[in-house]
């Protein structure tokens, strides 16, 4: 009998400042366990470098060592989810084929992907994958390009219900009950079909920059209560402004020039 976990051990955040991306991208262990055998250690994306303390404390806190962990997982290779990879310098990376080739001929305007990012698989095994692989009991890789060339997310099911782990194919709860995204760097039309997909393949959706959440109606449920904690600032320091939320800040980079928000506050809201 193969059993499943899934922590957070970081939650994602879609809180974002103009001044500058704050990008923290959420940090996920997979447990799969067989009777008698040692469990198979998985995390799936591993935060940017301004991450780094919180993803050794989070290892800490689970009573784990970086040795543990058999395969570092990637949903792509965007800067705010690979840069700890060194963190864990004996496990396998695991990505899509589509994606690992796409790093060598990143997207001209794909502004979050920059050339050095090859180099952080320089000298390490990397397993490439392609959806419907099985690498670890119980977890299924699926297909959630659109985003990225070779975005992939991660299916199991946890205390019977399905959840997936989505990166930022489906980056906020948002993106989820609106079927579509404008943080779109490779493929418009791919990226609506793979949100489609995720939201109605799950029971809970683990977003790359939200809490874990669940669509009721219609209507998002979050797994966990809203946790952040701003040093250097007040809601009433002068200057302090509080803006709307980021899927109308992003730009669209498919076709050649940055077009500001892909839809408006309007357009989107049925
Ligand atoms: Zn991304």
């Amino acid at each position: 009998m193969n059993r499943v976990t899934l922590d957070v051990l970081l939650c994602g955040t879609g809180v974002n400042f103009a001044q500058g991306d704050l990008a923290l991208s959420g940090v996920f262990l997979i447990t799969s366990a067989t009777d008698g055998g040692r469990p198979i250690r998985m995390i799936v994306d591993t935060g940017h470098v301004g991450m780094r303390r919180h993803v050794i404390q989070a290892l800490a806190k689970a009573r784990l060592k970086p040795e543990d962990i058999d395969f570092v997982a990637l949903t792509h290779v965007h800067w705010d989810h690979v840069q700890n990879i060194d963190l864990f310098p004996s496990a396998v990376l695991v990505l899509a084929a589509a994606e690992l080739a796409s790093i060598q001929d990143a997207h001209a305007r794909d502004l979050v992907t920059p050339g050095w990012t090859r180099h952080l698989f320089d000298g390490r095994e990397v397993r490439a994958v392609v959806p419907g692989d099985e690498l670890v009991p119980g977890v299924e890789f699926v297909d959630a390009a659109g985003h990225t060339a070779g975005s992939l997310a991660f299916a199991m099911t946890v205390d019977g219900r399905r959840a997936v782990i989505t990166g930022d194919a489906l980056p906020w709860a948002e993106v989820a009950r609106l079927q579509q995204s404008a943080l779109v760097f490779w493929d418009l039309e791919r990226s609506q079909d793979t949100i489609r997909r995720l939201v109605e393949m799950a029971d809970v959706l683990y977003p790359g920059h939200d809490r874990p959440f669940s669509l009721v109606g219609g209507e998002v449920e979050y797994e966990l209560p809203f946790e952040m904690t701003m040093f250097g600032a007040s809601f009433d320091t002068p200057g302090f402004t509080v803006g709307p939320p980021p899927i109308l800040s992003t730009i669209d980079l498919t076709d050649g020039e940055p077009v500001g928000p892909l839809w408006t506050k309007e357009e989107l809201e049925p």
